[in-house]
């Protein structure tokens, strides 16, 4: 179904289901099939030498799957979308698509964790090399490109710092090196907070996990192509250009501006096989269907909760993205729908023991490494994911041992204020 005339919130609900199908289903169906039986040997290589469109194997494809990346691809206004098995595997297969050993990309220094660890490591690893920049100035991208420079790469807004920065300044920086422009958009949830293809990205990548999902049941992540680049510079004879595993099919030449998703689909699942269960595809399909809705509330009780913060006695310092201290807060107020997206830091006062008292006297706040969940989230970094990490290090990421990151979920604010109350009544 051709849903470009409807808005998000329409989309979310129609695009990907199929109008026509036989039994009536309002639903999308779940196919738990590894294969596909092929009609005929002619139609099966048909198929193999991808001159049809069709089921192979669902490390390929899947029927639910499909359904869920046409969702995606049309609230993202993409020319396709492909889903896999976690954001992590969607940053791997758009990295490993795009660059070879010898090449770099230049990427933002406000990354996700595990992100900066597969840059830092394991593409190094590959013969991959990731310059992180020294500031987020778009100059200073442009400063560490050279001719083998195949991409630069940011998150829309970074997690946790939630630091958004100057995306058209980007977008023009990868213009004039005539290299791909990469956003993690897991924040910007699907597009509805904020849409980086408008700011001028090529290719967008999403951890489902988070509000695609939206209710904390299964791990997914997609890329989406934005159909938007050129692929016949010269700098990528793996997508313009002989095939070596496609007996010398060129991308770019046969499938146009869908050449890059078909490229990760093609080569990047089939060699990596990063593919997505297609009963967690259904569970995002699920998910989107009512993302507006959770991401708005969550984001109004983001707010709620980032003021009562803010005015608490026993509160350092509240870091929200929404309120004018934070230095990111023109670039989100441009680039994201309501100005925020729903995540904060607090820092309280007190010590590493008292924020673990307070963490651990939560009834409602879950205590996990999670955002995105319908559960309100409660994180504290330093003694969980930057447990590992040297003093020094720690001072450098921001991460002090009174500090929590908090994702807003959608329980009333009001019961959610009373616990948080309750809890600094248990740290004297
Ligand atoms: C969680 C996250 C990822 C990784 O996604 P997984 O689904 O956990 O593999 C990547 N980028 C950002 C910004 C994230 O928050």
């Amino acid at each position: 179904m051709d849903t470009k005339k409807y808005r998000f919130e329409t989309r979310q609900i129609h695009a990907g289901l199929d109008p026509n199908i036989e039994n009536g289903s309002r639903g999308v169906g779940i196919y738990p099939t590894a294969a596909y039986r092929f009609r005929s040997c002619d139609y099966a290589a048909k198929l193999f030498e991808l001159s049809e469109p069709g089921n192979i194997y669902t490390r390929l494809q899947n029927p639910t799957t499909s359904a869920y990346e046409e969702r995606i691809a049309a609230l993202y206004g993409g020319v396709g979308a492909l889903a896999l098995a976690s954001g992590m595997s969607a940053i791997l297969i758009t990295i490993t698509a795009l660059a070879k050993q010898g090449d770099n990309i230049v990427a933002s220094p406000y990354l996700y964790g595990g992100t900066y660890n597969q840059f830092r490591i394991s593409l190094r690893n590959l013969g991959i090399e990731v310059r992180i920049a020294q500031s987020e100035e778009p100059e200073a991208f442009a400063a560490l490109c050279d001719e083998n420079t195949k991409a630069l790469y940011v998150e829309s807004m970074g997690n946790p710092t939630c630091a958004v920065l100057d995306l058209e300044g980007l977008a023009a920086v990868a213009k004039e090196k005539d290299i791909p422009f990469v956003v993690d958009n897991t924040f910007g949830a699907a597009g509805y907070l904020c849409n980086p293809f408008d700011w001028g990205a090529n290719i967008v990548v999403d951890s489902a996990t988070k509000w695609i999902n939206g209710h904390g049941t299964a791990m997914g992540g997609v890329i989406v192509d934005g159909g938007n680049y050129n692929w016949a510079n010269g700098k990528f004879p793996q997508i313009d250009g002989p095939s070596e595993g496609y007996h010398e099919l060129n991308f770019y030449e046969t499938f146009g501006s869908a050449a890059f998703i078909v490229k990760c689909r093609v080569d990047g699942l089939r060699d990596f096989g990063c593919c997505p269960s297609p009963f967690d595809a259904y569970l995002m399909m699920i998910g989107l269907e009512t993302l507006s809705l959770r991401v708005k509330q969550e984001v109004e009780t983001t707010w709620r909760l980032a003021e009562y913060c803010r005015k608490h006695p026993k509160v350092e310092r509240v870091s929200f993205v929404g309120f004018e201290d934070h230095p990111s807060y023109a670039n989100a107020k441009k680039y994201y729908r309501f100005g925020s997206s729903a995540v904060f830091t607090v820092e309280l006062k007190g010590t590493l023991e008292s924020t673990v008292r307070f963490v651990e006297a939560q009834q409602l706040a879950a205590h996990m490494t999670m955002i995105g969940d319908s559960i309100t989230v409660i994180t504290h970094p330093a003694s969980t994911t930057h447990k590992q990490l040297s003093e020094a290090d720690l001072k450098a990421a921001g991460v002090t041992p009174t500090l929590l990151r908090i994702s807003a979920g959608l329980e009333h604010a009001d019961d959610l204020i009373e616990d948080f109350e309750r809890a600094f009544a248990c740290v004297e």
